[in-house]
């Protein structure tokens, strides 16, 4: 896919300058995932900022679980995000997981109580709270803040072996309850968590906390440049604090903003509660912003990495339409995608009066009009069809090109066809166009007679009936931070964010071998579901063929 030439991110830009100044003998980035959830759009975009930066510089990524929250995590998630990451394309150099580490960040939280910097705290998190201080005014030293190094050593190694209750204490670093940045006003280190960890089994009930964890990991692995989002620039002084403190090899954390994207919202708390309360199938429901939600629908990874190359890297938090997403999964598929015709549910019945009855006629249509001598799908044609309601009108005025009483219009790959004859039921709705065919119209017979309309259309006798589900927005607000606060979010959920509709499709479409969505012909692209059998073909709609969206 062709990258656009542009100018380097501030990210680029930075490591760029490290190389030069021989700072590194090449980089490695990393992709931290907490496997509390599965991945979605914004990880997407986490990921080929990552894994990019990597492949630009020849340098390495690890994919690390941050998995020190043992009660919200499953190896269901830590299964998905692998998957889930494959599918975009990239692979990391080492599986690793914050719990491997947990014997070495314990190891050096007893060396920071040895040094005086860690003590154990019996106030409750209410207390800590309260005692926390606020931006203008100072904190309040917990009453337990002087213990001794060998009570503090005592009560951590007690803590570790199970002797206290969830709750009961946490390990704290020892810095300053007054300091400017509350980050480090005695941070926790551990907290006590009776819980079975799905790595680490019952081994541990005390777990680390993000802060301490996360710099610590990054410099056990030699991670040069720890990325993530804007919201972890207060957390970076502290980052810097531990690794420095350790004595430890010095990675370093840059932000940038987060991907937020307009009628959807990417909280995985979120996206769970619609998961857990039915709002939507499952995760990979094709509303859903998951990558497998999307993946369902038919966006490809080549669509979400051309988007992610757009919206480039910023350190200012945006909101993106998700027309640009659209646009971008339309531009993919219109070059590669399989075409079919498909006519929606309440067609029109078109008789040919002038058509041999019992006669069916082959036409090769191209399976991709960009490769017009590519492979090929086999078109019936015979003296029945359907046709879209919308593509006839009675009192159709002067630009109107599709069909009209007396009018003419090019059925797709075949024969031009007049409207003779408009047959009505009782109720004046429109059941049958008589119509004839000109055989001289052929479009192998050499002589091209043009029309303005050409239309799909597909023979009665052959068409397979088909579901298609129609997508629209997950939600009705188009910037799902501003859910005002007398609102839930779930409020703003749209009823008409799934249809379900049947469709008339041409058989070929059946026996379509790509794994990647197809269009319908004057319609929109369609990708198949996996709730489909043998005898039910169910199409997810993926995104309509017009763009709304103007570049
Ligand atoms: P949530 O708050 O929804 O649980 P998270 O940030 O905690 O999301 P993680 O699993 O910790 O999710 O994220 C893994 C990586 O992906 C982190 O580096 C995080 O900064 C990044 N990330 C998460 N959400 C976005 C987003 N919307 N845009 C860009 N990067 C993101
Ligand atoms: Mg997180």
């Amino acid at each position: 896919m062709e990258v656009e030439n542009r100018t380097n991110n501030f990210l680029e830009e930075i490591i760029e300058a490290d190389l030069a100044a021989g700072k590194y003998d090449s980089i490695i980035t990393r992709f931290p995932p907490e496997p509390n959830g599965y991945l979605h759009l914004g990880h997407a975009k986490s990921l080929c900022i990552n894994f990019g930066l990597a492949l630009k510089y020849g340098g390495k990524t690890n994919l690390r679980y941050d998995d020190t929250n043992p009660t919200k995590e499953d190896v269901e998630y830590v299964d998905a995000i692998k998957e889930d990451i494959k599918w975009l394309g990239f692979q990391w150099a080492e599986e690793r997981y914050a719990s491997d580490y947990f014997d070495q960040l314990y190891e050096w939280a007893e060396q920071l109580i040895e040094r005086g910097l860690a003590y154990v705290d019996d106030q409750t998190l209410e207390e800590m709270r309260a005692n926390r201080g606020t931006v203008e005014t100072p904190g309040t030293d917990s009453p337990w803040r002087n213990r001794s190094v060998e009570e503090n050593l005592r009560l951590f190694r007690e803590m570790k072996a199970g002797k206290y209750p969830d709750g009961a204490k946490v390990l704290r670093a020892k810095i300053d309850m007054a300091h400017p940045n509350m980050m480090f006003r005695d941070p926790i280190l551990y907290r006590i968590k009776h819980a079975h960890h799905h790595r680490t089994g019952d081994k541990w009930c005390i777990y680390p906390m993000y802060d301490y964890t996360h710099g610590q990991c990054d410099s056990i692995e030699h991670i040069t440049h720890s990325i993530c989002t804007l919201e972890f620039d207060i957390h970076r002084p502290l980052y810097d604090w531990f690794i420095e403190t350790l004595g430890i090899y010095p990675s370093h954390q840059y932000e940038f903003a987060r991907l937020n994207l307009t009628y959807t919202l990417m909280s995985k708390r979120k996206l769970l509660e619609l998961v857990e309360k039915g709002y939507v199938s499952g995760w990979d429901d094709p509303r859903m912003p998951t990558l497998c939600g999307v993946r369902r629908r038919g966006y490809t990874p080549e669509a979400l990495k051309m988007f992610c190359e757009k919206i480039g890297v910023s350190k200012r938090d945006q909101l993106m339409d998700i027309g640009l997403l659209e646009y971008c999964v339309r531009q993919d598929l219109n070059e590669r995608s399989n075409r079919y015709m498909v006519v929606s549910d309440d067609p029109i019945k078109v008789t040919l009066t002038n058509w041999e009855p019992g006669r069916v006629e082959w036409f090769e249509a191209p399976l991709n009009p960009a490769a017009p001598d590519g492979p090929k799908r086999r078109v019936p044609f015979t003296g029945e069809l359907l046709i879209d309601r919308a593509d006839f009108m009675e009192d159709a005025p002067k630009k109107y090109f599709r069909l009209r009483p007396g009018g003419e219009v090019r059925l797709k790959y075949t024969y031009i066809i007049k409207c003779e004859e408009v047959i009505k039921d009782a109720s004046g709705k429109v059941v049958e166009l008589k119509c004839t065919y000109d055989p001289s119209t052929h479009p192998a017979s050499g002589q091209w007679r043009s029309v303005k309309g050409t239309i799909h259309w597909v023979s009665t006798a052959f068409a397979k009936e088909i579901e298609c589900r129609l997508y629209d927005r997950l939600f009705t607000l188009e910037d799902m931070s501003q859910v005002p606060c007398d609102k839930d979010y779930k409020d703003f959920l749209n009823p008409e964010s799934l249809v379900v509709r049947t469709g008339w499709a041409e058989p070929a479409l059946l026996d379509d071998p790509a794994d990647l969505a197809v269009q319908f012909e004057r319609v929109g692209y369609f990708k198949k579901d996996p709730d489909s059998t043998p005898d039910h073909l169910v199409m997810n709609k993926t995104t309509q063929l017009k763009d709304s969206f103007k570049l």
